[in-house]
């Protein structure tokens, strides 16, 4: 059972005093305890430091964040006087400005004088502008090179702590309402397992949600693979963010989806998502809703082989749920109008379809393969306002990963910046931030849920 900081069972046994004693024999260091989001409890365990590149800490994003943030975050300036001893929750750096490499000072001079107050499960978030809208190829050097920065940095933090790059566009209106949802989103234990990520966001304003504890409030959602996992766990934020869901999995799994669906009060369709048959089911199924704003194609499997020793059915079946039942739904829902206008399509890719991992070459094809979907499809979809995005968890606790030897296991879920397997809850707020319609001027991007993973393409 997760503790309600939503440890793992495997991190609670390297926590527990025999687990502490063995990894100190072994030299491995002590993972973190993340803070997660939960209702009611703060946002972050500290106040928010906002930053930019100009005289004094001025950038033209810094007054509007105070805006946004006001009301729900406790926010200081860089003259922080007698709050000077305190920890802070966050470091946020406005880079939109910098525009050749000395300008890029302001960046060193910030991190430099602050980094070292950040508290535990503390948060950075550097915003910078898309390269290739930053004008000058100069500026869009400079620009990229804001990765770097932020994927090093997040390797030097301790304690639970991350770091993230969200490239606006220089379009976005000065109320940055487009730009609102990302920024909630980073800074809140919603993040928790989310590290060194790059997210873009668009030039158009987003609409805020009536209330940002219910930021589904206005939401019909379909999850596939909703029956155990992080499938139900989807289902499970999006019901607490206010969306009304409704739930597929296969009929064999019927009686598990039966029980989430009446956990939560959602609808129940047991149905393949291979069959031709699920796109009119869902079309059914949505009626009473007038219609469906969230499709998250969560459902997979892994049929592991070594290519030489796969057989073609392990090789068909992947491919079938993995890429063909993913492509398949969205386009008949997008198609039939079942998918509403202002909508979003979310993936579940995996960190197999950017790294590749042995013995599964079917499963990393078909991950790599949504990856392709999304690039694909979110100018098609662009024109109807719906956006589409997916999430590459890394190593997450759930009964797939159950399957795998412990020893494999172990090496898998440590071999990262967070030192720890992430939680099916993970994955789900990430979807949950790109299923809002407050999300609306982000689309196309791939956000890997996965601890800043070690292994790389
Ligand atoms: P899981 O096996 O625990 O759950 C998957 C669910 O999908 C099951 O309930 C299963 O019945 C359902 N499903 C399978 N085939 C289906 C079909 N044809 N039609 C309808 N439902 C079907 O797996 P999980 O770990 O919760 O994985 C969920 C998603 O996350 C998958 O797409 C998986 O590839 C991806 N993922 C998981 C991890 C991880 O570490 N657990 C890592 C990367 C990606």
């Amino acid at each position: 059972m997760a503790s309600p900081l939503g440890k793992d069972p495997i991190s609670a046994l390297w926590t527990s005093g025999a687990g502490k004693f063995v990894t100190k024999q072994l030299g491995l260091p002590q993972p973190p305890e993340l803070y997660r989001y939960k209702p009611g409890k703060p946002l972050l365990l500290g106040p928010v430091l906002i930053g930019g590149s100009g005289p004094d800490g001025a950038g033209k994003l810094v007054e509007p964040l105070h805006h946004i943030l006001g009301e729900d975050y406790d926010l200081v300036t860089l003259n922080r006087g007698a709050r000077g001893a305190d920890k802070l929750g966050a470091l946020v750096f406005d880079a939109t400005e910098i525009a050749d490499p000395d300008g890029l000072f302001s960046l060193y001079q910030f991190f430099n004088a602050n980094i070292r107050s950040l508290g535990r499960s503390g948060r950075v978030v550097v915003i910078g502008t898309t390269p290739e809208e930053a004008g000058s190829p100069v500026a869009q050097a400079v620009q990229r090179g804001l990765e770097g920065f932020t994927r090093s940095l997040a390797k030097e933090l301790l304690g639970g702590s991350t770091v993230q790059l969200v490239y606006l566009s220089p379009n976005a209106s000065t109320g940055l309402s487009g730009l609102e949802s990302t920024v909630r989103f980073l800074l809140s234990g919603k993040s928790a397992y989310v590290d060194a990520q790059v997210i873009r966001v668009g030039g158009a304003d987003a609409k805020a949600p009536a209330d940002w504890k219910q930021p589904l409030a206005d939401r019909v959602a379909v999850v596939t693979g909703a029956a155990r996992g992080i499938g139900a766990a989807i289902a499970e934020t999006f019901v607490r963010d206010g969306a009304k869901v409704i739930v597929v999995d296969v009929p064999q799994a019927g009686e598990a989806l039966e029980a989430t669906a009446k956990r939560l009060g959602a609808v129940a369709v047991a149905a393949d998502v291979t069959s031709p048959d699920t796109v009119s089911a869902l079309a059914e199924a949505s009626k009473e809703f007038g219609g469906v704003d969230v499709l998250v194609n969560n459902a997979g499997i892994t049929r592991d082989k070594l290519l030489a020793n796969m057989d073609a059915a392990k090789w068909g079946a992947v491919i079938s749920v993995n890429l063909k039942a993913p492509l398949q739904l969205a386009n008949g829902l997008f198609e039939n109008g079942t998918l509403k206008d202002g909508g979003a399509v979310v993936d579940v890719a995996s960190m197999a379809g950017i790294a590749g991992n042995r013995g599964q070459t079917n499963y990393a094809l078909t991950k790599a393969g949504v990856i392709g979907l999304v690039n694909a499809y979110a100018p098609i979809y662009a024109q109807r306002n719906i956006t589409i995005n997916a999430v590459a968890p890394g190593y997450i606790h759930t009964p797939m990963t159950d399957a795998v030897p412990l020893l494999t296991r172990e090496v898998g879920r440590r071999l990262n910046s967070l030192l720890q397997g992430g939680l099916p809850v993970d994955v789900a707020e990430t979807i949950a931030y790109f299923a809002a319609s407050s999300s609306s001027s982000v689309t196309g991007n791939v956000v890997r849920v996965c601890g800043q993973m070690s292994l790389g393409a």
